[in-house]
């Protein structure tokens, strides 16, 4: 067994790993950050409309407060307040750093970095370029990390955190397999980061790549840490229809904020009969109940979606502006969206849910040691993300984790020991399927994804939940084969995966079945209501001897008092 040491171990290497592993280096700590993905592949690269922060450059009175009660009021005063607050002080800074590390935001007529509209915000403070953000973000700071010689180790698949073995909670490092040999590995550290992103792959139609398959929500849960908000799961109301390739596909929030129309089959912009006032730019959980609403009412395209219109501004906004899109249409679709509408419905897009953490160190409130940030970690969103607020969060708290690591590492001698027995039952329990006889992991894969997107979808209700988990339980049971060697065996990982996600998938149903209220995203068709009275919780999710528990914590009222609304 190959074991390497470092202060502090990063998994994940999307914007959260990749700024945290920056901050970590630069404050001494001896650095090694591991992931699924390539460097620079992550999630992170995909995204596309921007990035928050009240810069006020587009709009002077435009504030951190501002930006905080957005977040709150959109997060339906679910969100972990601390969180949000410090998301809408640090984000000006942290899009600064990115300035000094060599990013190229658009500008404005200025030279200023330019600002966009985006769903439920009272400002224009979305930074942007173009609508290949996410691309220009990790680009940068995977080359700032090289220029660190920060040791970034790629298609590595951590399968499980490793603890002290004379301290059973603290967490000292990871077991992860290399995919190219095949071959098992220990990291040790004095200080672990988990950076793994979210689970949208656990539903069919989704706009997260193939890695977003929850690890680190299920290795958390594994090792003892707490998991808050599960149920909050975020559909993004636009996303490619077709071709079936393409299906769940992002069709970014900027076709709206440059001023595209959604339009029905009877050509209505029929957002002003469900929120006249923000119309295209309100909420995304708003948008997406009322383009599935017109769908199953009928007034749906022949392919199942509506349209989305931007032909109306222009070619010349329009190839500045969304240049991808025109490309992805084009290339997909074989559509020209300067001049003809698009087709498009909802998909699902993202975890305000996640590891549970003290807000201003991200360190796990359960397992000294363990950090987590971006969207591994939850709390910051509440019950609905603003669009631009998840890059920010990768930013704001990847420094913020790796500040935190670097000082808990630079407190304690690095471990040196760990419990090789219980890495021998992980390999067993990895090694599982080998030669088995059952089926195959991906098939399963396939049919986690429709049951979690029929039964836990964008309207849910008691008798969809409880079918959801009695299905789940049945997939749970199945025995898996793999067949091959452990050698570059996508199969392999598909089951290490697929263990991951059928345990997500578990919380996030049974915490949308204790949720009986409809906030934000969680739409429960038999409780279309918020309550104040018994929602303001966030449910938990814990694992005792495997079983999981559901418990709740109350949400903590800092600056934002529900029953107040904006000028009280
Ligand atoms: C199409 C699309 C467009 C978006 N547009 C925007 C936008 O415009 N603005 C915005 O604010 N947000 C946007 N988002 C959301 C945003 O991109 C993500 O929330 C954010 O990038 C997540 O970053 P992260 O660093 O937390 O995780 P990720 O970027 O997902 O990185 C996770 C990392 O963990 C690694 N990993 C996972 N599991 C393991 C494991 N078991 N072992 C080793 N490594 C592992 C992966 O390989 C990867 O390197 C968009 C999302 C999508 C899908």
């Amino acid at each position: 067994m190959k074991v390497i040491s470092c202060d502090v171990l990063v998994i994940g290497s999307g914007g959260a790993g990749a700024r945290a592993a920056i901050e970590a280096h630069d404050r001494g700590a001896h650095v090694i950050v591991v992931a699924k993905t390539l460097e620079g592949k992550a999630h992170t690269v995909m995204a596309e409309g921007g990035i928050n922060a009240a810069l006020g450059f587009r709009d002077p009175d435009d504030t951190w407060e501002s930006h905080f009660m957005d977040t709150v009021e959109e997060g339906v005063f679910l969100n972990d307040q601390r969180m949000a607050e410090i998301l809408a002080r640090e984000s000006p800074d942290r899009v600064f750093d990115l300035e000094r590390f060599g990013a190229m935001f658009d500008r404005d007529e200025q030279g200023r970095i330019a600002q966009r509209p985006f769903g439920g915000q009272s400002h224009r403070r979305t930074c942007y370029v173009g609508d290949t953000t996410g691309h220009e973000v990790i680009m940068t700071l995977v080359e700032a990390a090289r220029h660190r010689g920060i040791d970034y180790r790629s298609e590595l698949v951590v399968t499980t955190l490793l603890h002290d073995p004379d301290d059973g909670s603290r967490i000292i490092g990871a077991f992860a397999i290399d995919v190219q040999r095949g071959s098992y590995l220990v990291f040790l550290a004095s200080a672990t980061i988990l950076a793994t992103g979210g689970a949208g792959r656990i539903y069919t139609i989704t706009s997260n790549p193939v890695e977003a398959t929850g690890d680190g929500y299920a290795m958390a849960l594994r090792s003892g840490a707490t998991l808050v908000d599960m149920e909050q799961t975020q559909f993004h109301p636009t996303s490619m229809i077709f071709p079936e390739s393409a299906k769940g596909m992002l069709v970014t929030e900027a076709v709206r904020g440059e001023g595209g129309y959604l339009l029905n089959s009877e050509d209505e912009r029929f957002m002003k009969r469900y929120n006249p006032e923000q119309m295209e730019l309100s909420p995304r959980d708003q948008t997406a109940r009322a383009i599935y609403t017109e769908i199953q009412e009928g007034r749906g395209t022949p392919r199942g979606g509506v349209y989305l219109d931007i032909t109306h501004k222009g070619q010349d906004l329009i190839m500045a502006r969304i240049p991808r899109m025109v490309k992805q249409f084009e290339k997909f679709a074989n559509i020209d969206i300067t001049t003809s509408p698009m087709e498009v419905a909802p998909t699902a897009h993202h975890f305000m849910g996640g590891v549970r953490v003290v807000p201003e160190t991200c360190e796990s409130n359960d397992l000294p040691g363990l950090f987590a940030c971006g969207e591994a970690a939850g709390g910051t969103h509440g019950a609905n993300r603003l669009g631009g607020n998840a890059l920010a969060e990768t930013q704001v708290f990847g420094k913020r984790a790796g500040e935190a690591a670097a000082g808990h590492a630079a407190d304690r001698s690095p471990p040196n020991d760990y419990d090789a027995a219980f890495v021998q039952r992980e390999i067993e329990r990895l090694e599982q399927p080998f030669g088995a006889e059952g089926a195959a992991p991906h098939a399963l894969k396939e049919e986690l994804g429709r049951l979690m997107w029929e039964n836990a979808g964008i309207v849910r209700n008691e008798k969809l939940l409880v079918e959801g988990l009695r299905r789940l339980r049945h997939l749970g049971r199945t025995q898996c084969a793999v067949k091959g060697s452990r050698r570059y065996n996508p199969d392999w990982v598909d089951y290490i995966e697929l263990q991951n996600m059928v345990l997500v998938s578990e919380c996030v149903l049974t915490c949308a079945l204790s949720r009986k209220e409809s906030r934000g995203a969680h739409y429960r068709s038999d409780h279309p209501r918020r309550d104040d009275s018994s929602g303001l919780v966030h449910y938990t999710c814990t694992l005792q001897d495997g079983v999981l528990h559901i418990g709740s914590v109350p949400v903590e009222i800092t600056r934002a008092d529900p029953t107040m609304r904006r000028g009280d």
